[in-house]
């Protein structure tokens, strides 16, 4: 078997199309309308927010007299009032490499505001057994031996079944997948494995919120608080409410603007 650690790759963000944003600003009657977002992501979300109330400058809206002005400002108020379907507009692209079944299937229970893509076990044979290590088996030599026994024995058993349908020699691409299918059966939830998750910035937050807290698992709590490493400094206006304690030998990233 091999040891691994769960990774977070981010590998897509929204983008504004400058000219469509520009059109709409003109029509709106707000042409020169800027702000100093420090990302698409949170300019998006401005603009969605100012669209409710029409809120580009005073006067465009005739009950409007004063508007807020900034990009932090703007969304702080957001996150203020709970205002959160403003951030469902931006999304997010992520891939958790090497994380267990164990914390996949914890991660597709959040429905709200995701996109997952799964590697599939019916397709991808496995030969090699790789896994990350629980701190509670670490920590223990006598667990440590089981477990990497246990996982050895498996690994064992994919490459025994393998032989005896005679996989790697097999032509039909339809019998090799019911094989591996039937093979999986056999593979351990802590194996390691990938997914792909997209998510918008209101579910982001809500993940990390209650991924990360004590009571939440070890390997999702080590994955979300790799995601808000990620990207507390990419986008700050949308994540700079949170601060980090350590709870575990983990971060719990806490908020006073749960779920908003
Ligand atoms: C520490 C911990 C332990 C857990 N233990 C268990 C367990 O033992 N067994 C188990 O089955 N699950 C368990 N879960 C999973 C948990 O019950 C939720 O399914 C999971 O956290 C998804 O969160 P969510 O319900 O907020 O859904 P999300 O999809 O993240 O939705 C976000 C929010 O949107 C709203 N929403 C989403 N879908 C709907 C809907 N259909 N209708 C109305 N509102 C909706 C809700 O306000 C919801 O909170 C655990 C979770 C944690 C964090």
């Amino acid at each position: 078997m091999e040891f691994v650690e769960p990774k977070v790759f981010l590998i897509g963000e929204t983008r504004i199309i400058e000219e469509g944003l520009q059109a709409y600003l003109d029509h709106v009657g707000a042409p020169d309308w800027t702000t100093d977002a420090p990302s698409d992501s949170e300019r998006l979300c401005e603009v969605y927010g100012r669209l409710c109330y029409r809120s580009f400058g005073p006067g465009l809206n005739p009950n409007v007299t004063r508007v807020r002005q900034g990009n932090k400002p703007y969304l702080d108020h957001i996150l203020d009032v709970g205002h959160g379907s403003v951030v469902e507009h931006a999304m997010l692209n992520f891939v958790f490499a090497d994380v267990s079944r164990v914390m996949t299937h914890e991660l597709v229970r959040h429905r709200a505001g995701t996109a997952m893509s799964q590697e599939s076990l019916r397709y991808v044979r496995l030969d090699t057994l790789s896994a990350y290590v629980p701190t509670h088996i670490r920590e223990s030599e006598e667990g440590m031996e089981v477990f990497v026994k246990t996982f050895d024995q498996l690994e064992g058993i994919q490459a025994a079944l393998a032989e005896a349908y005679g996989i790697a020699e097999e032509k039909s691409f339809d019998r090799k997948k019911k094989l591996t299918s039937a093979f999986r059966r056999l593979a351990p939830i802590g194996l390691a494995t990938t997914i792909g998750w997209s998510c918008n910035f209101r579910s982001l937050r809500h993940v990390i919120e209650t991924r990360t807290a004590p009571d939440a698992e070890e390997e999702i709590r080590l994955v979300f608080g790799k995601v808000y490493e990620v990207v507390k400094d990419r986008y700050p206006n949308l994540m700079g409410d949170y601060e980090v304690v350590e709870a575990d030998g983990l971060p719990w990233v806490k908020t006073t603007h749960e779920k908003v």
